[in-house]
């Protein structure tokens, strides 16, 4: 994604060190387990992650990443459970740098939309208030740029389901358009 534009961040790192619920997941084949593009798999094995981990997915150029069974649960194999870290934060891919918030396509599955999980606390918490509705446009900005677009229409198995505990927050034009062509796919 050259040329981009920075994506920053709206939750605050020492909320989300007190925090159990990013990077953990109920199940070995959880379909939020992480999605890296092709270029972010390529980053994250020369930052030491096996590259047997990455499992492909439906739009042939991303993969998913292999869950590890920890105690009750599964976690992401980049997650340090000791240090409650991502080993790879610097370069973690954009499915979780964009968390809470999540690309989905809508009920009716007509369009690509922003949402933002209400499993997040700090989302849930904060959602009415007026600093994160800012963010909303610059999240939303973020993502309907060139670049990202491109790169999303690219990797498009990083538009997920719909979700139930994520409230929709508005369509991404330029992405729905891009995305036209595999709407059928995605639903
Ligand atoms: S769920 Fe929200 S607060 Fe918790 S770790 Fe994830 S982003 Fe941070
Ligand atoms: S890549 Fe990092 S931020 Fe993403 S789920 Fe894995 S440990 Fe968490």
């Amino acid at each position: 994604m050259r040329g981009q534009r920075q994506l920053q961040q709206i939750v605050p790192s020492e909320v989300c060190f007190s925090c159990d619920v990013c990077c953990r997941f109920l199940e070995p084949d959880s379909f939020l387990a992480p999605i890296f593009t092709e270029a972010e798999v390529k980053t994250a094995v020369e930052h030491g992650i096996a590259p047997d981990l990455f499992r492909p997915t439906a739009d042939g150029k991303s993969a998913q990443i292999t869950l590890k069974p920890h105690r009750d649960m599964y976690i992401c194999p980049c997650f340090d459970p000791r240090t409650n870290e991502c080993t790879i934060y610097p370069v973690r891919p954009l499915d979780c740098q964009i968390y809470p918030f999540a690309l989905m396509v809508n009920e009716d599955q007509t369009q690509i939309v922003l949402g933002v999980d209400m499993l997040c606390p700090y989302g849930e918490a904060q959602i009415q208030t007026e600093p994160f509705q800012r963010y909303i446009d610059h999240i939303a900005n973020y993502l309907e740029s060139e670049p990202v677009v491109e790169t999303i229409a690219a990797n498009w198995s990083l538009i997920g389901p719909y979700q139930e505990t994520v409230v929709v927050l508005r369509p991404l034009e330029k992405l729905s358009r891009a995305l036209a062509h595999c709407r059928l796919k995605l639903a």
